[in-house]
């Protein structure tokens, strides 16, 4: 066991350097040799920097451990707890996860190798794309970045490199390169990214097709060279050294208008869209859960993306009886929030069922979706936790349907919907 020496300081000197006790300020022995101070932390810096270039692996890597009892049930089991509905996209996702986990335990001596399970998440805003990576993120214990893929350009032009998505990885997890290469990257807006027309045109889409391109290589796992902050504003930083291979890519996007040309292959008609006869009425929502690789193809992916994105998931809109499990019901749903922070000033808050019911009809009806229940919960509640106070005695507050009303002005949410 090293341990600091008092005795003798005259013979024992740091192996690096040479200085004895008397000329350092604190001398380590170990079993053969000793170190002073300085050298330990040149040392230190070295290996920080090494690090830091990606030239070494760290040596407090902990090997990727799946939970106990890990099972696409299990996952499902655990989405249920933050994620209200989507049962099928849960299921779809569970199955992919566990697949893709399955790789990173596999042994890799026989010849099958087993390929990776990107996820392309298609459903309206605000119904829990990103909230599903998240907790998926959270259940796994790995690092997890949320990305907006309008943000990136092609690489030379106005804007952020596709790569800019590993940095923050490796930002998420303070750069440890072994954790990152386990992660999990949901890339939000997939939609807009989608090229002009089907067929490759002739004039540069640096921001569409650009960016789907430079997508690729990250995708399907490479070694990728990442800017570690700041990207292409900051050329003079190293570069790190990224395995992309065990990322996992979780991709969403609201792909409006997706139903016509489901519908279109379907030979079917969505109502309200056109006058052509049919052989089956389907609404926008049924038909959605037909989509095909093809349908977004036609969209505007390309086929090589598309090729790197297999598992495909439909996340329907919400019903207003979601939206009221959605303020209720999950770990950390938002009418348990406001009770957890009432409760800090010695407050009861109690919301009646007319009340929940209220709120989620507002949302619903004025189209806010789950993003707009928070709004709606602080315009009702902003008065009374103006009035709260840590020094009063401890008093309930009950929520009903006419408190709702009479904080609510609904024609205020419809102008702002
Ligand atoms: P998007 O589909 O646009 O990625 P998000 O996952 O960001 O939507 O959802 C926005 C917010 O709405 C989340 O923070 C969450 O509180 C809530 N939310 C949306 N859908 C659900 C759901 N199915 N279950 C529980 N909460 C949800």
């Amino acid at each position: 066991m090293a341990k600091k020496r008092s005795d003798s300081l005259q013979d024992e000197t740091c192996v690096f350097c040479g200085k004895t006790q008397l000329e350092v300020g604190i001398l380590v022995q170990g079993e053969n040799a000793s170190i002073c101070d300085v050298c330990i932390l040149h040392a230190h810096q070295i290996v920080e920097a090494e690090l830091l270039k990606g030239n070494a692996k760290k040596s407090n890597n902990k090997a990727f451990q799946l939970p106990e009892h890990f099972s696409p049930k299990f996952i499902k089991n655990y989405l249920d707890l933050y994620v209200v509905g989507q049962d099928e996209a849960k299921k779809t996702l569970s199955v992919a996860v566990y697949n893709h986990y399955k790789r990173l335990t596999e042994q890799k001596d026989n010849d099958v190798e087993i390929e990776k399970s990107n996820v392309l998440f298609i459903g309206p805003t605000g119904t829990g794309k990103t909230l599903m990576a998240k907790s998926l993120a959270k259940l796994l214990d790995v690092p997890f970045a949320i990305v907006d893929a309008t943000s990136f350009t092609e690489a030379g032009y106005v804007g952020e490199d596709v790569e800019g998505m590993l940095s923050r990885l490796l930002q998420s997890c303070d750069y440890d390169i072994l954790q990152a290469e386990k992660g999990i990257i949901y890339i939000d807006e997939m939609d807009k990214i989608s090229r002009r027309s089907e067929n490759p045109s002739l004039t540069k889409d640096v921001g569409g097709e650009g960016v789907q391109q430079a997508m690729l290589k990250i995708i399907e796992g490479a070694d990728v060279n990442v800017p570690p902050a700041g990207g292409r504003k900051h050329p003079e930083q190293q570069f790190l050294k990224l395995n992309t291979q065990n990322i996992l890519f979780i991709c969403g996007g609201a792909f409006d208008s997706l139903e016509k040309i489901i519908a279109k292959r379907l030979n079917t008609h969505v109502i309200g869209y056109s006058q052509v006869s049919e052989r089956v009425d389907a609404n926008e929502e049924s038909l959605m859960k037909y989509v095909n690789h093809q349908d977004l193809k036609k969209f505007g992916l390309i086929p090589e993306l598309l090729g790197r994105l297999p598992v495909l998931a439909y996340l329907e809109s919400l019903s207003k009886e979601s939206l009221m499990e959605i303020l209720t019901l999950p770990k950390n749903a938002i009418i348990k929030q406001y009770q957890k922070l009432f409760a800090m000033d010695n407050i009861q808050l109690e919301f009646k069922k007319e009340a929940v019911s209220t709120i989620a009809e507002l949302a619903f009806e004025n189209k806010l979706g789950a993003r707009g229940l928070r709004s709606i919960c602080e315009s009702v509640l902003k008065e009374a936790m103006f009035e709260t106070d840590r020094d009063k005695s401890s008093r309930k507050i009950t929520i009903d349907k006419a408190y709702v009303l009479k904080r609510i002005d609904n024609q205020l949410i419809k102008k702002s919907a």
